[in-house]
């Protein structure tokens, strides 16, 4: 099965209502997605149009951003990195640094090799710096750690650039996955850099 675990929606961010980004997942073979919006947890239909929307959250920790996967309640903001992921356990998700090393949207940086992540984000559709992914990807194999895809996608037709393959729609299933990638062209970025400040 294919997720894409990083999608952003009008909740937060995102340009696209949940139902068109259930529309493109449907449309690119994707089985599932999580909805990560900024300090919002997903509540809504687990399916829609057959595509599998799972629960999540991008917590903005201190020092930076946290992705909470299938968390049953909200993590607040403002809290340690520590206690963000405390938190998240707690809460029955997994916590995957999100694109750590991309300092321009908020990445935890090399605070990645100080906490216990469940996962690392090595390849996020979004990556701004170059060479973001690249470090992420480097971090989690020097700790030996499951690397997470997602695109990160705040609007709909972006939707499954980025994806895990996996046996089962569970956190072992994600970490146990395999990631694909192909960056979003900047160009593409563009209307969303326009018409919304994104985080
Ligand atoms: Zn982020
Ligand atoms: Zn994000």
């Amino acid at each position: 099965m294919k997720v894409d675990t990083h999608v952003h929606t009008t909740r937060s961010d995102g340009l696209s209502t949940v139902e068109e980004v259930a529309k493109r997942a449907r449309h690119k073979g994707l089985d599932a997605v999580i909805i990560t919006d900024h300090d919002v947890l997903y509540e809504g239909p687990s399916e829609i149009y057959g595509v599998k929307i799972l629960r999540g959250e991008e917590v903005s920790s201190s020092a930076g951003h946290i992705l909470a996967l299938f968390v049953e309640e909200r993590i607040p903001p403002g809290l340690s990195v520590g206690e963000t992921i405390d938190r998240i356990h707690e809460a029955g998700g997994i916590a995957i640094a999100a694109h750590p090393f991309d300092k321009l949207r908020k990445g935890i940086g090399k605070l990645v090799y100080k906490f216990d992540f469940d996962g690392i984000e090595g390849y996020n559709g979004y990556e701004a710096l170059p060479r973001a992914n690249k470090k992420a990807i480097k971090a989690a194999k020097e700790l030996n750690k499951p690397i997470t895809a997602g695109t990160d996608a705040h609007y709909a037709p972006h939707v499954g650039y980025c994806y895990m393959i996996v046996e089962e729609l569970t956190p072992e299933g994600i970490l146990r996955g395999t990631p694909v990638c192909k960056k979003v062209p900047l160009i593409k970025r563009l209307k969303v850099y326009v018409k919304r400040k994104f985080r």
